[in-house]
């Protein structure tokens, strides 16, 4: 019988240490690990290319997420290089319009680099998505609920028409975790991680992944990660390896939070308009239920009043702290347009549908009236002028 993936998470390396038969994993800093003879290595020799602690975390992400192996990169962003690798020249790779600002931004370097061709599509448009088909397609990469809008995309269905193409389907998973998306499952070739967020969960440790399904892909990755040195530090992955142990939990406690932001959010007058695809009018509702375990605790809003409400709201709140990044234990507000995505142009931006009053808040596992009340003085003082 397999393992419930909270237990897979929980156990990982528990109980295994043949030395000293320490309960938890040992955390092996070292560099390099000696040869027995002149052409005689043990199972590693030099930490940039492989690490017992570093590999442990890849096995238990691999095995949470239903693939064959994987890669655990410097950073988010160290992971997208990597798959970037796997394309050359004239590839293309087709991106989300509505993708992570630093993604847009390595994408776009890239390009004009002449390292590979990207075109940015509308993901949910069926139109878009065949021009872009009619160029062969190498990769594409699917950001899914998208950051900071929460669009959803049918992995499923994405993943159909790109294989009958002959292409590759990365899914950027860092939204909802393993524990409430698994894209392997539902086609994908690769899933990547921001693990700087959900994964670690307790914003001290910057770092990445990417799981791979097919056994050969997996290799492929390991081959350029070691090559391209962006493997991540063994200490980040003991961090990290810690935050997955409680990595269900965690999730339940920011999805009770949301719920109870949501009904303050939909309650506020100074409230425009509510991103999150667990409301059922939101577009990717539908998908969402069919592809999801749940629905996530980011969450996004404009308000009626402008840059000027968004300034005001974010002044008041004691319990949301103004950061970039998302996915730990405590609550963050952030604004897309001068922080996460400020590398974006203007146009860019716009097409991605990124205004000046559009606020993204983490949702972190402090009480909720707290939350709630903070949030509620906040919003007042978004509507006064
Ligand atoms: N992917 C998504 C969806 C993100 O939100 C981020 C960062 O916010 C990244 C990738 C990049 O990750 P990192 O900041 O760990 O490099």
């Amino acid at each position: 019988m397999s393992l419930h993936p909270q237990t897979i998470a929980t156990r990982a390396g528990i109980a295994q240490d043949p030395t000293f038969k320490a309960v938890v994993p040992p955390l092996f800093l070292s560099t390099n690990f000696a040869f027995t003879n002149i052409g005689e290595k043990g199972a590693y020799d030099y930490t940039r290319s492989g690490n017992p602690t570093r590999d442990l975390l890849a096995e238990t992400l691999a095995e949470l997420e239903g693939g064959a192996g994987g890669q655990i990169t410097s950073s988010g962003m160290s992971a997208l290089t990597l798959i970037t690798h796997l394309l050359k020249g004239d590839d293309l790779l087709i991106a989300p319009h509505d993708c992570y600002g630093g993604t847009h931004r390595l994408l776009t370097a890239l390009e004009r680099q002449g390292r590979l061709k990207v075109k940015f599509v509308d993901q949910n448009s069926d139109e878009a998505l065949t021009a872009a088909f009619k160029e062969k397609v190498k990769l594409v990469l699917v950001e899914t609920p998208s950051n900071p809008l929460l669009r959803v995309v049918d992995i499923s269905k994405i993943c159909n028409l790109a294989h009958g193409h002959g292409a590759l389907v990365c899914v950027d998973n860092t939204f909802l975790s393993p524990a409430l998306q698994r894209p392997l499952l539902l086609g994908a070739d690769f899933s990547l991680h921001s693990t700087t967020k959900y994964l670690n969960g307790h914003s001290d440790v910057v770092g990445g992944a990417v799981i791979a399904k097919d056994p050969a892909l997996a290799q492929d990755l390991k081959w350029w990660a070691n090559c391209l040195g962006l493997t991540g530090a063994p200490f980040d992955s003991f961090l990290t390896l810690r935050g997955i142990r409680t990595l269900e939990p965690r999730i339940k406690a920011h999805q009770e939070n949301t719920k109870a932001v949501l009904g303050v959010l939909g309650e506020s007058s100074s409230v425009r308009t509510i991103y999150y695809p667990g409301l059922s009018d939101h577009p990717g509702h539908a998908i969402a239920q069919r592809q999801q375990k749940g629905f996530g605790a980011i969450v996004s809003f404009e308000l009626h009043s402008g840059l000027e409400g968004v300034k005001r709201f974010v002044s008041e709140l004691r319990h949301f702290t103004l950061a970039e990044s998302l996915g730990g234990v405590e609550s963050l507000v952030a604004h897309p347009e001068t922080m996460t995505h400020a590398s974006m142009t203007p146009e860019a931006r716009a097409k991605a549908g990124i205004s000046s009053s559009l606020i993204r808040l983490s949702i972190g596992i402090e009480n909720s009236d707290d939350l709630i009340e903070d949030l509620k003085r906040g919003l007042a003082s978004a509507t006064h002028t």
